[in-house]
């Protein structure tokens, strides 16, 4: 039997935000590499914009393109909305297998809509916890009940397979991967490729050794007060430290950018911009003195570019960074914020890049680990180990 008439495993892939791509696209070329695998790319598009701007990036053509976003959409219609359309998708595709990544309201209904249909449903970043239901809300729940839905667990470390340990699941379910957000580091740091950003070109071309500090907050556990809160803290820091550029990609949503805006706009040392690209940002945050973040993935990516990270959360679901002393906990409160920034610029000591949460070889490891289990492979990957 030829290649075109054997029968290909079927793998969906459901994503739909920002991290979702940036940490999935390592996982779909990997699928795509393989003969007996199919790749199906089903976006939802709830980071609409964002997500056509990453998904060019990694040049990946969705199957299927979803337009359900609606300005100020609820949770509940947002969910429903998912799901009603992830329901017809898979019943004409039939997947054999769905991938999920993370946390988000896609990943929750691409497993629930898989879960409904009798896929196999394996989890990309599987097992991180806070154990507080409300932070980060509706992440930590979204993660708990893709948990619960899924038949293959790919933890990023030990702590977060212990985590599922912890909750029932068997041990030759759960394997440990690293985080693909570490591949898909290392593919954007090989990539030839000019500045998307004139204002970054600019900025990074007149100074060789630019003193920067990069901003990005959007967790809706601190879109009351929390942002506002972070904005203050950077409007103090910039005043203080004249030298430095503080540069804040500011999220696209209103209820972000309006606070961000009200506070920063007028302080010339502080550079608001639009999402930048991976690319771009990358390249300013492997330049920074520190990251002020609420974001997951900038606390796995930063440790790789020895890049210390002051996190503006009341709990991280990354441990790993903590107890290495690359992120510091500090909430939103602008002057715990203000105290550990000053601390960190003072000492500007060079960090050694840690490669806590991966190796670059996670998507290898995960599609290894998908051959294991239809039988394709004799032998289960090695684990990642830190
Ligand atoms: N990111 C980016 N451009 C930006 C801000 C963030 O490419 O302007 C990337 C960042 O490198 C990380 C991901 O987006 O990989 C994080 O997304 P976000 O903070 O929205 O989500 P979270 O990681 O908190 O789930």
């Amino acid at each position: 039997m030829g290649l075109k008439e054997s029968k290909k495993f079927k793998i969906a892939f459901i994503a739909g935000t920002r991290p979702e791509i940036i940490k999935t696209a390592p996982v779909y070329f990997a699928v795509t590499h393989q003969p007996d695998l199919q790749p199906v790319f089903i976006n939802t598009g709830q980071h609409r914009e964002m997500s056509h701007m990453f998904l060019d990036l990694f040049n990946i053509i969705p199957d299927y393109d979803l337009n359900l976003m609606k300005p100020g959409q609820s949770l509940c219609s947002l969910t429903a909305a998912i799901l009603q359309e992830l329901e017809v998708i898979l019943q004409k595709e039939k997947p054999d297998w769905v991938l999920v990544q993370g946390d988000t309201t896609s990943a929750f209904c691409g497993a629930l809509s898989a879960f409904y249909q009798k896929i196999t449903i394996g989890h990309i970043e599987a097992g991180l916890r806070t154990r507080d239901i409300y932070s980060p809300f509706p992440e930590e729940m979204n993660r708990i009940l893709v948990g619960r839905l899924s038949a293959y667990h790919y933890a990023p470390t030990q702590k977060a397979k212990n985590n599922l340990l912890s909750e029932g699941i068997s041990p030759d379910k759960i394997i440990i991967t690293g985080n693909s957000v570490v591949d898909a580091l290392h593919w954007i740091q090989a990539q030839d490729k000019k500045l998307s950003s004139s204002d970054i070109n600019r900025l990074l071309s007149s100074n060789p050794n630019p003193r920067i500090v990069l901003i990005t907050a959007h967790r809706r556990e601190n879109w009351e007060g929390g942002i506002a809160n972070v904005a203050k803290a950077v409007n103090h820091l910039a005043k203080r430290f004249p030298d430095i550029i503080f540069i804040f990609s500011v999220h696209p949503n209103p209820i972000v950018k309006e606070q961000v805006y009200a506070i920063l706009s007028s302080q010339t040392n502080v550079l608001l911009h639009n999402p930048l690209d991976y690319f771009d940002f990358i390249k300013v945050l492997s330049k920074s003195l520190v990251a002020i973040s609420d974001s997951g993935g900038v606390q796995e990516e930063a440790p790789s570019l020895g890049v210390p990270v002051i996190i503006t959360r009341s709990i991280t679901e990354r441990p790993e960074i903590l107890e290495t002393g690359m992120g510091y906990l500090a909430g939103t409160d602008p002057e715990t914020i203000i105290n550990l920034a000053i601390e960190i610029l003072r000492q500007e000591k060079t960090r050694k890049a840690q490669s806590i949460f991966g190796d670059g070889f996670a998507s290898q490891r995960i599609v290894q680990s998908i051959l294991f289990s239809l039988g394709k492979m004799q032998k289960r990957p090695d684990e990642f180990l830190y």
